[in-house]
């Protein structure tokens, strides 16, 4: 087979980026193949629904910040984020405009973090058992603490694996990017060259390098870099011959993608008398009913919510019209019915649907952690595989995505050397 490029990158997010760069660093022929038509994949910032204000659709926060590239990559680019956001941010509103005071937001805290604390712990001691298995249900603010789970894991505590957890590594903070991390990531990767709006379909690992179908002509290779999600791997949307190894499809289904979107709102004007403020609708405590808002971010006039899991699942199959109606009830819950004449446009994410997403982020199943390892093992010891999955210590993020990105590129270029 003659090449006509030493590596084919295939997905254009934080991973496959990373990889370019590393590749264009060591001076090989490569080519970025990528679905969409830009780049950053789960880091996107929209400057379009809402004119002039930079939204992000899916990643937002520099998580990790004492571990994370993009920090110093935001500051040599000029690109603001936020690093004074504490949990002093946070607010219950309890109904009837009503604040939750200092007494009962720490109870939810305490409540909070003791069921958090419980999930680590179990991973720490090496049990690799479902996060509801470590969580207090009997509390009155369970519904909420299983929506803070929505959004850390994407999933249900019952599919969430607690060792998985405790392997994450969280230091240092985690600063929202004011300009939007979307736009960080496709900055930072902006000298690289990457061909849009190409999907593979298939790739042919069957002789010697790869053969990689798209959908304008076939592209061969000596090794390629497998940047795409675990969800669309799952789903077949890349046809591979052969098929790839039975153990690896178990490895990405132990290891799948939940539910994680965003309902945004544009109001006329900022909420009176609140700073960036994070915080939660509930009718309790006990909790039965509570909606995610976010208010005021870097005081524009917004409010977004977040939500994941089955219960986010539901929310999308409802459709946006029905989410609109909840997210404005639940807002004149917090703010008074006079909030419903200040909307001006809105907006909701569409991760689960889009076919090269199919989804939030990974998380392993209970008693499956061991198989984020798997990922590092090449296939047919060509292809090499990245993407947040792939990180231990910092999947479903980012910078974990850009850290597997590198690794694989490590390993492509001793592969070719
Ligand atoms: C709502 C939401 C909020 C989040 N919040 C945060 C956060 O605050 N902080 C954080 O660090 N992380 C967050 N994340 C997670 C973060 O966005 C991801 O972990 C990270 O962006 C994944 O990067 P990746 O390169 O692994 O995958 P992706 O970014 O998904 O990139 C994969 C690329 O492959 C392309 N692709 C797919 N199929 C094909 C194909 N057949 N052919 C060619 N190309 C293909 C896709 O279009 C995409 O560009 C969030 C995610 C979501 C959904």
């Amino acid at each position: 087979m003659s090449a006509d490029y030493d590596i084919a990158i295939v997905g254009a997010g934080a991973a496959g980026l990373a990889a370019g760069m590393a590749l264009q660093a060591a001076g090989k022929s490569f080519i970025v193949l990528e679905a969409r038509n830009r780049i950053g994949g789960r880091a996107w910032t929209d400057t379009e629904s809402f004119p002039g204000i930079a939204f992000d659709r899916g990643a937002h926060w520099l998580h990790a910040a004492a571990h994370n590239p993009f920090v110093q990559f935001a500051d040599n680019l000029g690109i603001r984020y936020n690093n004074r956001i504490d949990w002093s941010h946070r607010v219950l509103f309890t109904g009837g405009e009503k604040r939750a005071g200092e007494d009962l937001l720490r109870q939810q805290m305490n409540s909070l973090m003791g069921d958090l604390e419980s999930c680590s712990e179990a991973g720490e001691q090496g049990r690799d058992i479902a996060f509801s298995d470590a969580m207090d249900a009997s509390g009155p603010w369970h519904l909420l603490n299983r929506r803070v789970v929505h959004q850390i894991t994407s999933h249900e505590p019952e599919d969430s694996s607690t060792l998985d957890y405790a392997r994450y590594v969280d230091e240092g903070g985690d600063y929202p990017v004011e300009d939007g991390y979307g736009t960080l990531v496709a900055r930072h990767a902006s000298a690289i060259h990457v061909t849009l709006s190409t999907p593979v379909t298939q790739v042919d690992w069957s002789g010697r390098g790869v053969r990689i179908g798209t959908t304008k002509g076939t592209i061969a290779a000596k090794a390629m870099i497998l940047a795409v999600p675990v969800n669309v791997l799952m789903a077949g949307g890349i046809r591979f011959t052969p098929a790839l190894p039975a153990d690896l499809m178990v490895a990405l289904a132990d290891c799948p993608m939940g539910v994680s979107e965003k309902f945004a709102v544009l109001l006329d004007r900022p909420i009176e008398g609140m700073v960036h403020t994070y915080g939660d609708v509930v009718d309790g405590p006990p909790v039965t009913r509570t909606f995610n808002l976010h208010v005021n971010p870097f005081g524009r006039p917004m409010l977004i919510s977040h939500f994941g899991g089955a219960y986010g699942r539901d929310l999308i199959a409802a459709g946006e019209r029905a989410v609109k109606a909840i997210a404005l009830e639940e807002m004149a819950e917090a703010f008074g019915s006079g909030i419903r004449k200040r909307v001006i446009a809105t907006t909701m994410t569409g991760w689960l649907s889009d076919p090269f997403s199919l989804g939030g982020y990974s998380h392993a199943r209970p008693g499956r952690a061991a198989s984020r390892l798997r990922f590092a093992t090449p296939i047919g010891e060509r292809i090499f595989m990245a993407g947040e999955h792939c990180s231990l210590p910092f999947f479903s993020t980012v910078h974990g995505a850009h850290f597997s990105g590198l690794a694989a590129a490590e390993k492509a270029l001793a592969l070719i050397a």
